[in-house]
C-alpha cells in the first residue's frame, strides 16, 4: 500500500477535514497526474477543505487525487519563481526551502495542503492584509481543460481563466503545475508578539491597529464568555526574526501527537472548558517562536478532527466588513447553542485577481461547530442571513451547509465566473459535491 495515497486507484470512502458530509465507494485515480485528470471530474489534493469541495459530484466521472504528483520542477534562486507539480505539499516546501531561507509568500493554517489546493482556494494567511492571496504571487499554471487539452495559462495568455481558476475550487480545469515567485525570508524563525483583550471590541481595535504596523496578525476569540468578555482574545502578531534575533540553528520539524479515535470528546461542556483553559494560559509576551508553531499550531495534533466524533464538524469563516457585526453575529451563535474552540479573526485587505475569490476588506471569523444536523443547518442558515444582510461573504474552502441563494447574494461576480467557466467547460464535465449543491450542477 502507498502510504501517502493509501487506498489510491481503488474505491475509496472519503470526507472533508469537518467529517462531513461523507461520500461513500469513491473511485479514485491517482498516479500520473497527467494521466489521470484525462476525463476526471475533479482533482483532490490532501482534502483539507472542510467540507465538500473536495468530494465527488453524484454521477460524476472518478477523481484525480494528487498528492503522488510531487515533483519539484525548477527552482530561480535569483528570482525566486518555483515550478511544481500541483500535488506537492506545503510542508515538503517548507521542509526543503526554508531553511535556505525561502518560503510561500501566503500559508493557510496547516502545511498539510497541496500547491494544487492552495490555487483552487486561493488561500489566504495571518499577511492578508499585505500580501494578498496565494493566487497574487502565482505566475503561470499548466492546466488540463475539461475538453482534454493541456494548456500554460498565465494572466497574459488567458486573464479569464486563470483568474476564474485562482479560488475556482478546481471547477475550472485540472491544475497539473504551479509556478509561484516565493519570499526571500531574513531568518526561518518568527518574532511573535502576543496581547490579551478583555472583550471582543477590544481585540479588533487592537488586531486594526497591530495591521497597520505588523505584517502577521491574527487574533483567538473565547466564544463561551458572555456578557461584557464576550469574544475576550488574544492578539498575536509576527515578523520573520532578523538574523542577529534567531537561533543558529534552523528549526526541526516539531513533534506531533496523535489524537485517538474516540467517540466526540468535543462538546458544550469541554468546549468551554478548552476556552477557559487556552485564555489562561496564552500570557502576553514577546519572543522568538517556531514556524511550525506559529503559522501551524493545528498541525502539532494529528487527526484533531476525530475529535468531534462521528458526525463531524462544519468551519463557519465569514468576512464582516464593519468590525460592530462581529458582536452581534456571537451573541447570535450564542443564542442558537453555538460554541467553538477553534476561532480565530484575521484581518483581510483588498480583495485580488481571482474572479471568485473570497477575501474582501474586513474582518474574517472563523468558527467550529459540531454538527447536529438539522439544528447546524438552521445555525449556519440564520448566520448567513446576518450575513447577507451586512456585506459579508463565506469561505467555499471551508463550507458544508450554505445555501445557494445565500452564496449567490454574497458574490456578486458569479455569472462573470459562470460564463467563465462554461466557456471552458461547456459540457459540465468538471463538477464536485460543492458545486451541486451551491450552483445546480446537474448530477
Ligand atoms: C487546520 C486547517 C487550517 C486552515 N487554514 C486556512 C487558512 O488559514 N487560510 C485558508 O485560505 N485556508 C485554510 N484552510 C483550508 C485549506 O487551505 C484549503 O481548503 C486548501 O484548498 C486545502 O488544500 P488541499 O490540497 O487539502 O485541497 P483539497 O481539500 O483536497 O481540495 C480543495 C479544493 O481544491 C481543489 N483542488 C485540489 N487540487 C487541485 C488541482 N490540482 N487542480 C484543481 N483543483 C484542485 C479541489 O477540487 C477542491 O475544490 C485550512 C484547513 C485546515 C484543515
Amino acid at each position: 500500500m502507498d502510504r501517502r495515497n493509501p487506498g489510491a486507484g481503488r474505491e475509496q470512502d472519503l470526507v472533508g477535514w469537518g467529517r462531513y458530509p461523507r461520500a461513500r465507494g469513491v473511485e479514485v485515480r491517482s498516479e500520473d497526474l497527467e494521466s489521470i485528470t484525462r476525463g476526471a471530474s475533479l482533482c483532490r489534493g490532501l482534502g483539507r477543505a472542510y467540507g465538500d469541495a473536495a468530494l465527488p459530484a453524484r454521477g460524476a466521472a472518478p477523481l484525480a487525487a494528487t498528492p503522488l504528483a510531487d515533483r519539484l520542477l525548477a527552482f530561480d534562486p535569483e528570482t525566486g519563481v518555483l515550478r511544481a507539480e500541483a500535488g506537492v505539499s506545503l510542508e515538503t516546501l517548507n521542509r526543503l526551502l526554508l531553511p535556505r531561507g525561502w518560503f510561500t509568500p501566503v500559508t493557510p493554517g496547516t502545511q498539510f495542503v497541496t500547491l494544487g489546493g492552495m490555487v483552487a482556494a486561493d488561500v489566504h494567511g495571518k499577511n492578508h492584509h499585505v500580501a494578498g492571496c496565494f493566487g497574487e504571487h502565482v505566475t503561470a499554471l499548466r492546466m488540463r481543460v475539461a475538453d482534454g487539452r493541456v494548456l500554460e495559462v498565465t494572466d497574459e495568455s488567458e486573464p479569464e481563466l486563470f483568474r476564474a481558476t485562482l479560488g475556482g475550487m478546481g471547477l475550472t480545469g485540472h491544475v497539473l503545475e504551479v509556478e509561484v515567485r516565493l519570499e526571500r525570508v531574513s531568518s526561518p524563525w518568527i518574532w511573535r508578539e502576543r496581547t490579551r483583550h478583555p472583550d471582543l471590541a477590544s481585540v479588533l481595535e487592537a488586531l486594526e491597529a497591530a495591521s497597520a504596523e505588523w505584517p502577521m496578525t491574527m487574533a483567538w476569540i473565547d466564544t463561551t464568555s458572555r456578557g461584557r468578555a464576550l469574544g475576550r482574545g488574544v492578539v498575536i502578531v509576527g515578523r520573520w526574526a532578523e538574523p542577529d534575533e534567531a537561533p543558529a540553528q534552523p528549526p526541526q520539524p516539531k513533534r506531533r501527537f496523535e489524537v485517538p479515535p474516540l467517540p466526540g470528546l468535543m462538546n458544550r461542556s469541554t468546549i468551554r472548558a478548552l476556552n477557559a483553559a487556552y485564555w489562561s494560559v496564552m500570557r502576553p509576551g514577546a519572543g522568538i517562536e517556531h514556524p511550525e508553531s506559529f503559522f501551524y499550531p493545528l498541525d502539532m495534533l494529528r487527526h484533531w478532527n476525530r475529535g468531534y466524533g462521528r458526525r463531524g464538524f462544519v468551519q463557519y469563516q465569514v468576512v464582516l466588513p464593519r468590525a460592530g457585526d462581529h458582536a452581534e453575529l456571537l451573541e447570535r451563535f450564542q443564542r442558537l447553542g453555538g460554541a467553538s474552540f477553534v476561532t480565530v479573526l484575521k484581518d483581510c485587505g483588498e480583495a485580488g485577481r481571482g474572479t471568485l475569490s473570497w477575501p474582501k476588506p474586513g474582518t474574517s471569523l472563523a468558527l467550529d461547530v459540531p454538527m447536529r444536523g438539522d439544528a447546524t443547518q438552521r445555525l449556519v442558515d440564520d448566520l448567513n442571513e446576518f450575513a447577507v444582510e451586512r456585506g459579508g461573504r463565506i469561505y467555499l474552502a471551508k463550507d458544508a451547509l450554505t445555501r445557494p441563494e445565500h452564496f449567490r447574494a454574497m458574490y456578486p461576480r458569479l455569472d462573470e465566473w459562470q460564463a467563465v467557466r462554461r466557456k471552458w467547460d461547456p459540457e459540465g464535465v468538471l463538477q464536485s459535491a460543492q458545486s451541486q449543491r451551491l450552483l445546480g450542477d446537474a448530477p
